[in-house]
C-alpha cells in the first residue's frame, strides 16, 4: 500500500519518486511543491489543480485510438467527438479544452439553454455542437439562431412532441427563405438493452429519453411531410455513465446499427451518422481485484467500428460516421483536489495523557503493567488480557465503581497496548491483528467538504483515489477514516476493510500533511453542494511551456464570505451595515477597541469559509521544500 494503487488508476500521469508524488510530464514538479508555492501566496484551505496536458492527452488518445481501429479494418466512415458540457462547465476547464483540441475539430454537447450558450460561444464554427435533453420552443429557437450563425449544430429530438416544435419554429425562422437554414436533426432512440452499474438509467425501455420504433416511424413521416428529411442525419443513444462492462454497449450498438440501416433503406438518404453517447469508464480503483471496468479503450473502439461495419455490410448501406460524447473519460484525470490535514483524533491516546493516581483500581494497575512489560514473545497473550480487562473496566464504570479518569486511563492504555502489540507482531499478519488494527483506526480531519468536492462519494459511494503528497518512502500504518469540516456526519470517508486506506502517523503540530484526491475532474465540480456554505475551492491551472517549465495560472480564490451570502440572495449591504452598527452601538467596548474589531471583522469577511490550517499560526515550522 506504499504506492496507493497508482499503477491501477494512475495511467502514467503521476510518478512516485523519493518521498513525494510528481507529475509525470515535462519538468516533473511534485504536487507538494506546487501546493506549497500556492500557499505561500496566501491561499489556504483546499486547492483544485487543473492540468491542461492531461485534457489534451485524453482527447488525442480518444481520436488516435479510433483512427487506429478504423484503419485496421479499413472503415469508411469518419470519427468525431463532442464534449458533454454537463460533465464540467467551469471556464478554466472549457477554455483549456477548446485550446488544446483545435486539430481534432472537437465540439461541445449542450443539455440546457445555459450550456447551449457556452457551446455557441466556445465552439469554433464548423466543429460539431449537439443538443440533447428536453427542449422548449425557446431552446429550439436558440438552435436555429446558432445554425444561422453558421454553426454545425444538431438537435437531438427526444420525443415526437419536440419534432412538432421544431417544425413550428422552422416555419417562423425560414418563412421567407427558399432553402431553409435550420439545425441538423438527430433522433435519440430508445433501446431495449441498457447499461449496468450505478449510473445506468439513461438507456433501456424505461429510460427518460428516446423514441420507440413506433415513434421513430411516426417521426420519419413527419420529417418527410414537412420537407425536413434532408436535415435528418444522426441516430443517437447513450446507455449511461461509467459503463463497467462492454457487453451492454455491444448490444446497444447492434440495435442502433440496425435501426440506422433500416431507416436508410426506407429513404433517409442524408442519415450518415451514429452518435454512441458517452459512458466510457474511468478506472478509479486503488485496489487490485476491484476494477471499475472490464475493457480497454482499444477494445471499446474496435468493437464500435467492427460492429458498425458488420451491420452496414450485411444490410448493404454505407458505413456511418461515428460520434462519441465521452465526458468522464476526457475530464476526470485533469483535476486533483489537494487538502491539508488539520488534526488526527486519536493523538490523545498518548502516554503523556495518562492520569494515573497514587492508588489505581487493581485492573488499571494491571493494564499499566501489561503495557510496560509487553514483549514480542508475550504480546498475543497480554493483548488478550488487556481486551478482557477493558470489558471489565467499562462495566465497572457503568455500575459506578470507577470514575471518569479511570475510564480515560483504560482507553489510553488499551490503545497503547494494541499499538505496541501490532508493531511487535507485524510480521505475523493474523486476521485478529488486522481486525484490531482496523479498530484503532485514526480519524484524519481534512480541510475540505465532501459535499462540495466529492459529491459522488456522498451520493453514490463512488471511490476516488486518495494519496498523501509526502512520506511516500514510508509504508503507512494507520487505518484511516477521513472526516471533512462540515457539521454533517455524512461528511466522512470511513475506513473499509475490503478497500483499506492507510495513512501516515504524523504530528500536525510539527509538520504539514496534505492529501491528494485524484480523478475529480468529471461531474464533481458542478454537482458539488454548498452544504454548510463551503464553496468551490481555490483553483489553479498548471501549464508547461516548451522548455518544460511549469507556471501556475488563472489562480482563482474560493468565494469570500459575503459573496457566498450574496449568492443565496441575502442583502449583503444590509448585513454589512448591521454588523457595523452592532459594533458601533455596543456598550461593552471602548472606541479604540471598536476600531480594532471592525478591522478584524473586515479581514475575516474578505476570506473564504474554509479553515485556516492550525499550522498557519506557526509559520516557522516548515518552509517550502522540494
Ligand atoms: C451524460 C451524457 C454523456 C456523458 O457521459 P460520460 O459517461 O460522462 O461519458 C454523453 N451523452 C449524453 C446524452 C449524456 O447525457
Amino acid at each position: 500500500m506504499k504506492h496507493f494503487g497508482l499503477n491501477i488508476w494512475g495511467d502514467d500521469n503521476f510518478i512516485i519518486e523519493d518521498d513525494t508524488i510528481h507529475i509525470n510530464h515535462a519538468s516533473r514538479p511534485s504536487l507538494l511543491k506546487l501546493t506549497q508555492e500556492i500557499r505561500t501566496k496566501g491561499h489556504k484551505g483546499p486547492i483544485l489543480l487543473r492540468f491542461p496536458h492531461l485534457i489534451k492527452k485524453q482527447i488525442s488518445t480518444l481520436f488516435k485510438t479510433f483512427e487506429k481501429a478504423k484503419k485496421e479494418i479499413d472503415y469508411q466512415g469518419d470519427f468525431h467527438a463532442v464534449f458533454p458540457l454537463k460533465v464540467n462547465q467551469f471556464p478554466n476547464f472549457i477554455n483549456t479544452l477548446m485550446d488544446v483540441s483545435g486539430e481534432y475539430n472537437y465540439g461541445l454537447e449542450a443539455g440546457s439553454k445555459a450550456e447551449l450558450i457556452i457551446a455557441m460561444t466556445k465552439t469554433p464554427l464548423g466543429a460539431p455542437i449537439t443538443v440533447n435533453g428536453f427542449k422548449d420552443k425557446e431552446m429550439i429557437s436558440l438552435c436555429f439562431i446558432a445554425a444561422k450563425m453558421g454553426h454545425n449544430i444538431t438537435i437531438t429530438i427526444e420525443g415526437v412532441g419536440e419534432l412538432q416544435t421544431i417544425i413550428e419554429v422552422n416555419t417562423i425562422f425560414n418563412k421567407e427563405t427558399e432553402e431553409a437554414i435550420a439545425p441538423k436533426i438527430g433522433v435519440r432512440i430508445r433501446l431495449h438493452s441498457s447499461g449496468i452499474g450505478i449510473w445506468a438509467k439513461s438507456g433501456g425501455y424505461s429510460s427518460k429519453f428516446g423514441l420507440t420504433s413506433t415513434e421513430l416511424l411516426e417521426a420519419y413521416e413527419m420529417l418527410l411531410e414537412n420537407d425536413l428529411l434532408s436535415h435528418f442525419w444522426m441516430i443517437h443513444f447513450h446507455i449511461g455513465s461509467q459503463m463497467s462492462d462492454i457487453v451492454p454497449l455491444k448490444k446497444a450498438l447492434r440495435e442502433a446499427g440496425n435501426i440506422y440501416a433500416e431507416l436508410k433503406k426506407r429513404g433517409a438518404d442524408e442519415l450518415t451518422a451514429i452518435n454512441i453517447g458517452g459512458g466510457l469508464a474511468v478506472e478509479y480503483s486503488q485496489h487490485s481485484g476491484n476494477a471499475d471496468r472490464n475493457y480497454s479503450l482499444d477494445e471499446f473502439a474496435n468493437d464500435v467500428v467492427y460492429l458498425m461495419q458488420d451491420i452496414a455490410r450485411s444490410k448493404g448501406v454505407a458505413e456511418p460516421d461515428i460520434f462519441t460524447e465521452s465526458g468522464r473519460f476526457i475530464a476526470a484525470s485533469h483535476a486533483v483536489l489537494i487538502a491539508p490535514v488539520l488534526e488526527l483524533f486519536s493523538q490523545e491516546y498518548h502516554e503523556k495523557g495518562l492520569r494515573l493516581k497514587e492508588e489505581n483500581p487493581p485492573l488499571i494497575q494491571e493494564l499499566y503493567e501489561l503495557f510496560i512489560s509487553l514483549k514480542r514473545k508475550n504480546a498475543r497473550e497480554y493483548l488478550h488480557d488487556a481486551l478482557d480487562h477493558m470489558e471489565s473496566l467499562l462495566t465497572l464504570f457503568d455500575l459506578g465503581y470507577i470514575d471518569l479518569e479511570d475510564r480515560s486511563n483504560t482507553e489510553i492504555l488499551v490503545n497503547l497496548i494494541i499499538k505496541k502489540a501490532i508493531s511487535l507482531l507485524k510480521n505475523e499478519g493474523s486476521d485478529e491483528l488486522v481486525r484490531l488494527q482496523n479498530r484503532i483506526q485514526e480519524k484524519y480531519l481534512v480541510n475540505f467538504s465532501i459535499f462540495q468536492s466529492l459529491p459522488d462519494f456522498w451520493g453514490l459511494a463512488q471511490q476516488f483515489p486518495i494519496v498523501p503528497l509526502d512520506k511516500l518512502d514510508i509504508t503507512p500504518s494507520n487505518p484511516a477514516t477521513i472526516w471533512d469540516i462540515t457539521c454533517d456526519s455524512d461528511g466522512e470517508i470511513g475506513f473499509k476493510r475490503e478497500l483499506p486506506l492507510y495513512l501516515h502517523d504524523i504530528d500536525v503540530n510539527k509538520e504539514e500533511y496534505f492529501l491528494g484526491f485524484f480523478l475529480t475532474g468529471a461531474y464533481q465540480e458542478v454537482l458539488g453542494m454548498q452544504h454548510n456554505l463551503f464553496t468551490h475551492p481555490t483553483e489553479a491551472v498548471i501549464n508547461f511551456d516548451d522548455e518544460g517549465n511549469y507556471s501556475i495560472d488563472s489562480l482563482t480564490d474560493a468565494e469570500d464570505l459575503m459573496d457566498v451570502l450574496d449568492n443565496l440572495n441575502y442583502d449583503t449591504n444590509a448585513l454589512d451595515k448591521l454588523l457595523k452598527q452592532r459594533i458601533a452601538e455596543s456598550q461593552m467596548i471602548t472606541e479604540e477597541e471598536k476600531r480594532e474589531l471592525l478591522g478584524k471583522l473586515y479581514l475575516y469577511l474578505s476570506e473564504n469559509s474554509y479553515l485556516k490550517t492550525i499550522q498557519a499560526q506557526n509559520e516557522t515550522i516548515q518552509g517550502p521544500k522540494k
